[in-house]
């Protein structure tokens, strides 16, 4: 499910990350983990929420879901 619209998607379309510390990385098999989905990720708006709940810089952000997604 991904965290921001709650809505269901098949896993392997959900983009997942987890929190180290201050900061968001790509999940890397250890810790809790985070689901987002592509829509929201490429929604702009969207995305400064999250920066902004996860007291993330919005570029950098920017930048980590553009290698994954
Ligand atoms: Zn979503």
């Amino acid at each position: 499910m991904c965290i921001i619209c709650r809505s269901r998607h098949p896993q392997k379309s959900l983009i997942r990350l987890k929190q180290n510390g201050k900061e968001v990385i790509a999940f890397n098999g250890m810790g809790r983990s985070f689901y987002l989905c592509r829509n929201c990720v490429n929604d702009k708006k969207k995305l400064k929420g999250l920066a902004k709940r996860f007291k993330q810089d919005l570029e950098q952000l920017a930048r980590l879901l553009g290698t994954l997604a």
